[in-house]
């Protein structure tokens, strides 16, 4: 391959780096994604994607063995694991094609290889230097493990659980965060018995704690088990499944140990710290606009330290490239970006939790309105129950909304708007919620706190 030039190199084409190069092309920047495996990155091929059309299938399994709540004769027969992976690679196929033609159509220069970081300017590949006037690393993340705890045979991260041929009878999952709960919910509608281990006092930790309570009602009722507040100990595997100790010394047995407790940054051996840009335990440091120690070198994604999301990846790689071009983007704090957990049911949040608006503002200055989805009709059709919170600031703005209840992950982007909007909820109380609609209970919401509660005391 010959050396080439662009105005801009980014080196690694998941969320963030791909973001980053379609609006850098946009500006009239040359652009070069340099790219390891494939486009689309962990999101596309291991994450978000696949993972979500799982769930839809739980979601169809869970309709057909309730069917009968609905009036409606049908049968729950198995899982056919081979179509369901058919369907789930199917979209992700469909997908990859998309990005790929999306990405030359608009003139991005696609390089296949894996580079290593050599001056603020250079990225080497194996068999040729790529040159950019800016660089931007997107290198995204791995899953992690606990330190002596290795993966392998029984013991699996989630790229392996994606690719099981099989439903397990009994799984095992270290870690109630995001990834955890999915898979945790996922196999508990195809049928496994499902145990989740969490360290922490409560499933999705870093949520609103009225959240947390609400899911673990909703997967003891589902026959999801968890030990909370206990840490792991060790765990031994044979040709018939896992023993995992805890530290109060109980075991659980099961076919398989899923490892979920989080992800680091993909940063060693891309030669980062060697050509100079400054890494704090493994994740680039920048400053609020996203530039590495370096100067002209730029990070997004996974790498830097924060909420791993795709969403906030691709908003992090349109930032810099408009940083790039001079077009001063505004700054999203990661307090601000939309949070979904999509187990049955689904969790969404952005914003405060209301302990923490009451720590910045002070407990006399912060109101809340916890909306139940009980008065809620379409969630009533839908056989949900649940809650949106919504916090404000007394006389002031909406700072946070959390809400959980089948399918209520839509009802984020309502919620974001008016957080990111800093709107006040007698603002938004006057515009008008279709009916019957899940997101009609955030106007309710609004409409409380507003002092005009409707179907609400
Ligand atoms: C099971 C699972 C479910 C998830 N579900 C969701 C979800 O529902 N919603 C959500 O918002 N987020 C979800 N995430 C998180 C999301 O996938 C990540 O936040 C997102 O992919 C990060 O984007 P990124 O661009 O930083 O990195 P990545 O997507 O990891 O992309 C980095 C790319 O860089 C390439 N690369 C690395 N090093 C080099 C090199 N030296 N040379 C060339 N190429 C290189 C890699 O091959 C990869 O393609 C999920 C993650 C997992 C694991």
């Amino acid at each position: 391959m010959p050396d080439q030039s662009f105005d801009l190199v980014i080196l690694g084409g998941g969320s963030g780096g791909y973001a980053a190069a379609l609006r850098a092309s946009e500006l009239g920047m040359s652009v070069a994604v340099i790219e390891k495996d494939k486009v689309g990155g962990t999101c596309l091929h291991r994450g978000c994607i696949p993972t979500k059309a799982l769930l839809h299938a739980a979601e169809v399994a869970d309709t057909a063995k309730d069917a009968a709540h609905y009036g409606i004769r049908a049968t729950f027969d198995s899982v056919d694991i081979e179509a369901v992976t058919a369907y789930r690679t199917g979209i992700v196929a469909k997908k990859f094609k998309g990005l790929q033609s999306l990405l030359k159509a608009r003139g991005v220069t696609t390089i296949d290889g894996t580079g290593k970081l050599t001056s603020p300017t250079t990225v080497q590949l194996a068999d040729g230097t790529i040159t950019g006037k800016h660089i931007v690393l997107a290198t995204g993340s791995y899953s992690r493990s606990l330190p002596g705890l290795e993966l392998g045979g029984r013991v699996i991260d989630s790229e392996k659980a994606l690719d099981l041929d099989y439903v397990p009878k009994k799984v095992a999952v270290l870690g109630g965060g995001v990834i955890g709960v999915e898979f945790a919910s996922v196999w508990r509608s195809f049928g496994a018995d499902v145990t989740i281990i969490e360290a922490l006092p409560h499933l999705i930790p870093n949520e609103e704690e009225v959240l947390s309570k609400s899911l673990e009602r909703a997967f003891r009722k589902r026959g999801i088990q968890y030990s909370l507040g206990v840490r792991f100990q060790s765990v031994t595997q044979d040709e018939s499944g896992v023993v995992v100790t805890l530290e109060d010394g109980k075991t659980i047995d099961a076919e398989l140990l899923l490892v979920a407790v989080g992800r680091g940054p993909s940063t060693a051996g891309n030669g980062f710290e060697e050509a100079g840009v400054t890494l704090d335990r493994g994740f680039v440091n920048t400053d609020d606009r996203l530039q590495t120690s370096m100067p002209g070198v730029y990070a997004v994604g996974d790498i830097v330290f924060g909420l791993q999301l795709a969403h906030r990846s691709f908003q992090q790689g349109i930032f810099v490239a408009e940083e790039i071009a001079g077009l001063n983007p505004a700054i999203v704090s990661d307090t601000n970006i939309p949070r979904i957990t999509y187990s049955e049911p689904e969790v969404m949040s952005v914003g405060l939790t209301e302990a923490k608006a009451v720590e910045q503002y002070g407990r006399d200055a912060v109101q809340s309105y916890d909306y139940s989805l009980a008065g809620n009709a379409k969630s009533e059709i839908l056989d949900t129950t649940g809650s949106i919170k919504v916090v404000r600031v007394k006389d002031g703005p909406v700072v946070g909304v959390h809400g959980i209840g089948t399918r209520v992950g839509e009802l984020v982007g309502e919620a974001q708007l008016v957080v990111n909007w800093e709107a006040y909820p007698e603002d938004v109380a006057p515009y008008i919620h279709g009916h019957p609609t899940q997101y009609e209970a955030l106007g309710e919401a609004f409409l409380a706190l507003a002092g005009k509660p409707l179907h609400a005391l």
